[in-house]
């Protein structure tokens, strides 16, 4: 019964950025899945430092508690050992939808866990909003265009997806996760923003998920050889971290459904990220060339206009100024682990 009394109440209370200029915003209550992996951790921060209280829901599959332990005490603060597979019942205002691994490395290594997180766990997350009347958030991916035949990509793009593939998992498991919220928002009336995210990188990564940035910086500061996959010639976007937060609170924030394409358009290839990595952190860093894996994408640059027109964002942090910010946080964990004995 107490359930049944809420969601009028949500719906009327959910005012995020319709509050007028001079007027103290409400405080919200948000929920975060995979609040305790990299860019949920992130998120976090920026919501409780301006004052909104934040419920994680996280099964630490990627996520750490440690990336989060400087909230615990907080009464606006709450973590919840969760798995988004099954339902949940809360009580918010928003929902930022992040629960999902983002590395190949961790979403092949039990693929169709990787599509139950992406299908039903979506379902369960928008099953929520409708039931309290929230906003919804989804972190879609530039995975949605596969290996795109378009370039750069731009929103409209359906993309170049194989659906038999190693990495469709994640690949279609968004794309369906996209049409779920489509679907909702067209057919329920569910408030819903989706946000497709090109490679983002800094602190708190996980030092060993394999993605191109974390293990040329680990392999760097251990003073191991930079991997370059296949002949190099591969392009990917490099997105700072607090870029891409602030592009999800703005999307969240105002009024467009998107989808919008959240990355930084400074295009690279895999080895003039090496030798960034090489000036930032070892000029005599060796580079040994590896077999490259199944289906990777040729190249990938986001066409931003669609976000920098509606939501007045651009990113402001090249990979020369965001790198050496990775690479402390880096050192400083490596180095604890080895003190330690650690891995
Ligand atoms: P991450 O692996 O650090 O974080 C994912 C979080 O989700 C982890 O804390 C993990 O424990 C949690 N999680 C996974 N499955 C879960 C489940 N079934 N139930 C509850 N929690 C679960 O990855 P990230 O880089 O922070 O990515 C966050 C989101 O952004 C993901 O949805 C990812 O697909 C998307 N994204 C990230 C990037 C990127 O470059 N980082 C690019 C495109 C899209
Ligand atoms: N759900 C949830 N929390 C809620 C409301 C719903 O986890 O607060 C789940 C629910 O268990 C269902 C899914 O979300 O599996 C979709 O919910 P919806 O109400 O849209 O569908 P139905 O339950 O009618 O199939
Ligand atoms: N890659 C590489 N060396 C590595 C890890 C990855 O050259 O040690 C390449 C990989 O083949 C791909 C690119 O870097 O072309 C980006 O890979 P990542 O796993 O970071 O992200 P995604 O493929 O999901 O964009």
């Amino acid at each position: 019964v107490l359930y049944e009394a809420y969601p009028e109440a949500f719906r009327r209370n959910n005012v995020a950025g319709k509050v007028p200029l001079g007027v103290k915003r409400k405080n919200l209550r948000i929920v975060v899945t995979g609040g305790a992996g990299f860019v949920g951790s992130h998120l976090v921060d920026r919501l409780i430092g301006r004052g909104d209280s934040v419920i994680v829901v996280d099964n630490f599959f990627t996520g750490r508690k440690e990336n989060l332990v400087h909230h615990f005490g907080n009464p606006r603060f709450e973590l919840i050992r969760h798995d988004v597979v099954q339902p949940i019942l809360l009580e918010v205002d928003q929902i930022y939808h992040l629960a999902c691994p983002a590395s190949p490395v961790h979403y092949k290594f039990n693929p169709v866990k990787t599509i139950k997180t992406n299908v039903v766990g979506t379902l369960n997350m928008l099953g929520l909003a409708k039931r309290v009347g929230a906003r919804f958030l989804l972190t879609s991916t530039s995975e949605v265009y596969g290996d795109p035949l378009q370039h750069p990509q731009v929103e409209t793009y359906w993309g170049n997806v194989n659906p038999i593939g190693v990495r469709s998992c994640y690949d279609e498991g968004k794309r369906t996760a996209e049409t779920l919220t489509m679907d909702y928002h067209r057919g329920l009336g569910i408030e819903v923003r989706i946000a497709r995210i090109f490679n983002t990188y800094g602190p708190r990564m996980c030092i060993d998920d394999g993605r191109v940035v974390s293990n040329f910086v680990a392999q760097a500061l251990r003073k191991e050889p930079l991997t370059v996959y296949g002949d190099g010639k591969q392009t990917r976007s490099f997105q700072y971290v607090s870029d891409l937060v602030e592009g999800l609170i703005r999307l969240m924030e105002r009024d467009h459904v998107g989808p919008f394409n959240l990355g930084n358009p400074g295009e690279f290839t895999m080895l003039e990220l090496a030798e960034v990595v090489q000036e930032t952190i070892d000029l005599n860093a060796k580079i040994e060339f590896r077999p490259n894996t199944e289906d990777d994408p040729h190249k990938r640059k986001p066409d931003i206009s669609k976000a920098k027109q509606l939501l007045g964002w651009e990113p402001t942090v090249s990979l020369r100024k965001g790198l050496p910010l990775m690479v402390s946080d880096f050192r400083q964990r490596i180095f604890d682990d080895q003190k330690t004995g650690g891995a």
